[in-house]
């Protein structure tokens, strides 16, 4: 029996994990499907995590954070979560491997994933090309040219991180605007081998044995555009990732809102005594690292409170 178990190992379930242990929880586990550390982990630069100075990638940062939860007592179990229930005052957590583990209370911050485009092609030459990592996949296109999809700040910066292996980036986006920091925009315009493809949407992208060999694209007059590229990387956007608060009945176990995202309070009590959300799975989520990591600490505080009451009642 848990004290708390911690859904998902990024900055929110770690920061969760370091403050329930370091407050006094005796038995919290963190269950983590993969390496604990988050989707910052393909990040190939942070600048924005306070206190950083200098050029670090994802990994850099948070290559220290579970050792120091696991100084405290925090365990990890590396294993998916299919599903999280509760019945009376008890959670039970559900996993892969088909074993149960009971909690008298839960962090769930399992963050989101990288969203498919949906252009012909995509999903047969994912992994042959295709790819949704500059940072995993990258060097293979050292000198090369490649293309980038998206208008957002994950699609600026890594189209900066990619102009600096490959020869040249198409940074293809559907609309003539970004949705990107200001800063990260003017970097963009002010590189000499991106150049911008706007108002164009990937219509199919086209191969052979080897893997990607080209890109269409189609501009907002119909017109195609053939972009002789050997690598693609596409950046529009993250789903949430919510499917361990799935019922059987097919309901969710606590409020969501309709974009799948779990309905938290001020202090991440979500609409089930006991369970807290936190990190980019909650509403108005500013999904950065520092407000996953803020959450994950609101929630673990919230968590002892809970667990002495529940106790000592
Ligand atoms: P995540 O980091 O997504 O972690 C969730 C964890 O839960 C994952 O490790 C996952 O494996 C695990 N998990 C999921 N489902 C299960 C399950 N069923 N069972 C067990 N484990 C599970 N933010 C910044 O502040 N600055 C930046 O410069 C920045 N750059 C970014 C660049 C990229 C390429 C991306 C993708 C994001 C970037 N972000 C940046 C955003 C930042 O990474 C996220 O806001 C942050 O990681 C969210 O943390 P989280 O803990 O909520 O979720
Ligand atoms: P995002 O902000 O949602 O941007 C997604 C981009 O992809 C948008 O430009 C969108 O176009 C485009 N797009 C979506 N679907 C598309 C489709 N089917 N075809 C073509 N284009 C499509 O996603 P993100 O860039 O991954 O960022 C996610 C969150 O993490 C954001 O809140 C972001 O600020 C944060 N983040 C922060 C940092 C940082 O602080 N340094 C770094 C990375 C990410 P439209 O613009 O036309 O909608």
């Amino acid at each position: 029996m848990l004290d708390c178990a911690i859904i998902g190992g990024g900055p929110a379930g770690l920061t969760a994990g370091l403050y329930a242990t370091r407050g006094g929880l005796e038995n919290v586990t963190m269950f983590e499907k993969g390496m604990p550390g988050g989707q910052i982990m393909n990040s190939s630069e942070i600048e924005n995590y306070p206190g950083v100075t200098g050029e670090i990638t994802g990994m850099d940062l948070m290559t220290s954070w579970p050792e120091q939860c696991q100084r405290f007592g925090l365990k990890h179990e590396m294993v998916n979560v299919t599903r999280v229930t509760k019945n009376e005052k008890l959670f039970t957590i559900h996993k892969e491997d088909g074993t149960t583990t009971d909690a008298h209370s839960v962090i769930i911050g399992t963050g989101s994933s990288p969203r498919r485009v949906g252009f012909n092609g995509e999903d047969e030459l994912f992994g042959k090309g295709v790819s949704t990592c500059a940072t995993c996949d990258g060097f293979f296109y050292k000198n090369k040219e490649v293309a980038v999809i998206g208008g957002g700040d994950t699609a600026l910066e890594e189209a900066l991180y990619l102009a600096k292996i490959c020869s040249k980036v198409y940074l293809v986006h559907r609309r003539d605007t970004f949705r990107s920091a200001p800063n990260t925009i003017d970097r963009v315009k002010r590189t000499e081998n991106i150049e911008l493809v706007l108002n164009s949407s990937p219509d199919e992208v086209y191969g052979d044995k080897m893997g990607v060999v080209g890109l269409k694209v189609k501009n907002k007059d119909g017109q195609i555009r053939d972009i002789v590229v050997p690598g693609v990387f596409t950046f529009v956007g993250n789903d949430v990732n919510n499917e361990t608060l799935l019922q059987e009945d097919g309901s969710f176990l606590c409020d969501m809102n309709d974009q799948g995202q779990v309905i938290v309070d001020i202090s991440m009590n979500t609409s089930i005594p006991g369970l807290f959300a936190t990190g980019d799975m909650r509403i108005a989520a500013p999904k950065q690292v520092v407000s996953a990591a803020g959450d994950g600490a609101v929630a673990a505080l919230q968590a002892i409170s809970y667990v002495d009451e529940l106790l000592n009642d």
